[in-house]
């Protein structure tokens, strides 16, 4: 699998309309695509107000801005959700869909950020702590009981084509991570 391969798959791609979350989903896996063209993770994530409308789009950027270890597409979007729309918006009316399980760091911040519909398009066995909720200390545990976590509404092909972004490069990546904090350590 090559990145020109997924850019193929990403831009052939019709939208199925018996699923509801395949417009925003897709969408996710373009920007999961211009993630990995610039050297990052192959994730993406787009925020909705209750009309379907998109207010934020984010991607990956742990290392494309100068090292970042914040800079999953999730933190980005909760960035410039604060800064950008804070006070204007109730979050429970909002929906945020990202392309992968996001991760215990994630998680947390999404907790805080009290989006109302969480939904994710593949899971992440490895990394992901959505479906791990109910190991997440109590309090945190409250704060996700307000909220509601799903699986996107989406094909198996472009819950598969989320899937092969997330994982593209990742040895890779893992390495220029692992890289990072032994500059940071010497
Ligand atoms: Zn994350």
């Amino acid at each position: 699998m090559t990145l020109t391969d997924l850019a193929a798959r990403v831009a052939g791609y019709v939208i199925h309309p018996d699923f509801r979350d395949e417009a925003c989903g897709l969408r996710c896996c373009e920007l999961a695509l211009a993630a990995l063209r610039t050297g990052d993770y192959g994730v993406g994530a787009v925020l909705l107000d209750a009309a379907g409308n998109t207010l934020i789009e984010a991607q990956n950027q742990v290392f494309s801005g100068g090292y970042c270890s914040s800079g999953h597409a999730e933190m980005r979007l909760i960035d410039r959700f604060e800064s950008e729309l804070a006070g204007q918006l109730n979050p429970d009316d909002l929906k945020l869909v990202v392309s992968l399980e996001p991760c215990p760091m994630c998680l947390s911040r999404i907790l805080l950020a009290g989006f109302g519909v969480v939904k994710y398009m593949a899971e992440d066995p490895a990394g992901g702590m959505v479906s791990r909720l109910d190991d997440m200390p109590p309090a945190w545990q409250n704060l996700a009981s307000l909220q509601s976590f799903y699986h996107a509404h989406i094909s198996d092909a472009l819950r598969q084509l989320a899937q092969d972004l997330a994982q593209y490069g990742v040895a890779e990546l893992r390495k220029n991570l692992l890289a990072q904090r032994q500059i940071s350590s010497s």
